[in-house]
């Protein structure tokens, strides 16, 4: 199954990607994920990437577009994949469906008040991106991630002004997009308005969606 994830900045698309990607088995595929590895490792996409990144601004689609186009002509995509974080402008979309066909498409949604708590408090590890909150998914030593043992970190773009300026670009580039996938009768929207612990309610919803 190839499947989009849609949603605010901080509506907890990263957790519920990898959630669903394992019951599935299929790759998932954070654009956001594969930029910062760019970033950290001060590749040539990296270095341009941080300048739009940095500000809460989107990378240029030409840039992000070919990173994905190489990344679905990878074996692991060939049964189906998950797309976190891409599309997210109608120009993304549409060179989408000229390399595959999208099966469904699932809307995360949450009150703003809610996803501000989640972006201003989350914390990622520097290494493999495992995602953490101050308030209740707390590493059990601090600053360094369960899973590897990495660094983690805020990122600098979840920082007050930066989390803004995502919400506009959002809401200007990528809203649009509900209306594209909705024509094709291909999106789904799934209730993300619960408190962090009950992400499985979350998760049990985006099943239904998925297998229906
Ligand atoms: P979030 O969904 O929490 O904003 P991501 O990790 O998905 O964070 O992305 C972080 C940043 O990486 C974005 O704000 C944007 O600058 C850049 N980025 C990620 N995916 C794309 C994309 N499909 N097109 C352009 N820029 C992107
Ligand atoms: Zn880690």
């Amino acid at each position: 199954m190839n499947i989009v994830l849609l949603g605010l900045p901080g509506v907890g698309k990263g957790t519920y990607a990898k959630k669903i990607s394992n019951i599935y088995d299929i790759p998932q595929i954070s654009t956001g994920d594969m930029f910062r590895e760019a970033m950290k490792n001060r590749t040539k996409i990296g270095l341009l990437a941080k300048t739009y990144i940095d500000k809460g601004n989107l990378v240029p689609d030409d840039v992000t577009i070919k990173l994905v186009e190489e990344r679905l002509k990878q074996d692991d995509c060939k049964n189906g994949f998950m797309l976190d974080g891409f599309p997210r402008t109608i120009a993304q979309a549409e060179a989408l469906d000229k390399i595959v066909v999208i099966d469904k498409v699932l809307d995360f949604t949450a009150s703003e008040e809610i996803i501000i708590d989640r972006l201003s408090g989350r914390r990622i590890c520097k290494s493999c991106g495992a995602i953490y909150h101050i308030r209740n998914i707390i590493p059990k030593v601090k600053g360094v991630c369960d899973k590897c043992g990495g660094e983690v970190y805020q990122r600098d773009d979840d920082k007050p002004k930066a989390i803004k300026e995502r919400f506009i670009v959002y809401k200007k580039q990528t809203e649009p997009l509900i209306k594209y996938y909705t024509k094709k009768g291909i999106l789904r929207s799934i209730n993300a308005d619960w408190p962090i612990e009950q992400v499985d309610n979350v998760i049990s919803d985006a099943r239904k969606a998925l297998e229906e």
